[in-house]
């Protein structure tokens, strides 16, 4: 017999992700019942993911529900926000129990990772879309906003640039050795919140933003914000070892540059915290790259290992863009 949407969200969306205190009604009246701490900040943020748009309609719905929760965290993570609390409005074509089981396993799982409560949201039937939103908490000292960057700085980046691009590109029939596939695939489809390195750079970074739409765009919002430019040294940029052998083949530089989906932290500071955040570096479970320099000279410049620039940088997506 079908689901009742009752039923559905009685079976997959209750109790997940990590019960917490501050919480005193989650999912089952007509909205949730919050404590916020009285001194932070309510840091929040909303992403859709769309059927045909941002993932094939038969891709494993375990990896699909742990990446809509963890795009939102990837923005708490671009303010220095610790996550809390978590919202789903959910349309589906038909109640699939087995699909609705192994997205609600990413989801909590990946919730419950990171001490978030799924709260409440909505069902409804209709083409497949999921939205997530997410709020965390963060003090207004450390708060970190696209704004805060001044000329000399230093820019940061989390992880490794261009996996998720190059996975996309071996989705769409670009041969990789075998022996990279598994680990640029799941860069794709797990992607990880830097939720720790936004936390331990909260304070100290004097700008950040999360690397959904590739850095060149990235950075570029960073740079438009705070009024700034900047000089990206292309060779310092951190490459995992497909990625690596991509530009090495090709010496396209366009993956690491621009592409979308790797949702790593684009983070600049004054150089006066450089050591500090050496030291922090090594506390964190992924890299920390330096890779430029925020200059007063408006624009981006993108260095190459001759010391020439990039005349033409790739661009970033843009859903309503021409090449859209
Ligand atoms: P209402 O009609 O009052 O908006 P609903 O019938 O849509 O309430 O939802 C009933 C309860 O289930 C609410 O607490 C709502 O937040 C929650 N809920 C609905 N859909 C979801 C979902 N996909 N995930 C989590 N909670 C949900
Ligand atoms: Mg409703």
């Amino acid at each position: 017999m079908a689901l009742s949407e009752f039923d559905l969200i009685a079976k997959y969306f209750v109790a997940c992700g990590a019960p917490r205190a501050d919480v005193l009604l989650d999912v089952g009246d007509d909205c949730a019942l919050l404590h916020p701490p009285p001194k932070s900040l309510l840091a929040m943020t909303t992403d859709t993911l769309v059927a045909g748009v941002h993932f094939a309609p038969g891709v494993d719905p375990e990896s699909l529900g742990h990446k809509s929760l963890a795009v939102n965290l990837s923005d708490l993570a671009a303010m220095g926000a610790e996550p809390a609390w978590a919202t789903l409005a959910l349309t589906l074509p038909q109640a699939e129990e087995s699909w609705l089981e192994a997205f609600s396993r990413g989801l909590c799982q990946l919730a419950k990772t990171h001490g978030v409560r799924l709260i409440g949201g909505d069902t409804t039937r209709g083409p497949m879309s999921i939205t997530i939103q997410v709020a965390g908490f963060v003090s207004p000292e450390r708060v970190m906003r696209r704004s805060g960057a001044h000329p000399g700085d230093l820019i940061y980046v989390t992880g490794t640039l261009g996996d998720a691009g190059l996975a996309l590109l071996a989705r769409r029939g670009r041969h990789l050795p075998m022996a990279l596939r598994s680990g640029i695939r799941r860069r794709l489809d797990w992607p990880t919140p830097r939720i720790a390195a936004g936390k331990a750079l909260a304070g100290i970074a004097s700008a950040a933003i999360d690397i959904s739409d590739g850095l060149v765009g990235d950075l570029g919002h960073i740079l438009q914000a705070s009024g700034v430019g900047a000089s990206l040294f292309v060779d310092l940029l951190p490459l995992g070892e497909a990625v690596a052998d991509y530009v090495a083949a090709t010496d396209d530089w366009s993956l690491p540059l621009a592409a979308g989906d790797d949702y790593e932290l684009c983070l600049t500071l004054s150089a006066d915290h450089q050591e500090q955040v050496e030291a922090i570096a090594h506390t964190l479970d992924c890299r920390l790259t330096w890779v430029g320099l925020i200059e007063r000279a408006k624009g981006l410049r993108c260095v190459l290992p001759d010391g020439k620039h990039f005349d033409r940088l790739p661009n970033s997506y843009d859903h309503f863009g021409a090449g859209s």
